[in-house]
């Protein structure tokens, strides 16, 4: 397995992210933000352990290694990219987490790369941008 699988990005995007925020990463903490069971983040653990992409320390827990450290700074900047594009337009800020969930590990990088220049191209014409959310008004009135 060369790349991680959609459920292994999900679990190395989330250890990552508790890492950052509270220092640590828990089996529980993991369980619950992703809303599985404790053996499933066990055995998801170890695999991810096999593959290289984390290790158990002691005293620390969960840590990631360069190479899990790498594929998650990936999957973060992808996340970050799809939360520009869509914060352009408005949309709930809930409803933009759960749909980038849900698409994030589905997108090609040619396909990321468009959405990531349609981001710039908005932020920085924001006449234009305004363009775009008038012409939906008019098409929705
Ligand atoms: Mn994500």
């Amino acid at each position: 397995m060369s790349e991680p699988s959609q459920s292994a990005e999900d679990y190395l995007e989330r250890i990552h992210e508790l890492i950052e925020e509270k220092g640590y990463a828990r089996v529980v903490d993991i369980a619950s933000s992703l809303d599985v069971k404790q053996a499933s983040v066990t055995s998801m653990v170890q695999k991810l352990g096999e593959l290289g992409y984390l290790n158990y320390e002691k005293y620390r827990g969960l840590v990631l290694t360069d190479k899990g450290r790498a594929v998650a700074a990936k999957i973060q900047k992808r996340h970050e990219t799809l939360s520009r594009f869509f914060s352009l337009f408005e949309l709930d800020k809930q409803v933009q987490q759960h749909d980038i969930e849900g698409i994030e590990h589905h997108l090609s990088p040619d396909t990321l790369e468009v959405l990531s220049d349609l981001a710039s191209f908005f932020e920085e014409n924001p006449a234009e941008l305004e363009k775009f959310k008038k012409s939906r008004r008019k098409n929705q009135a």
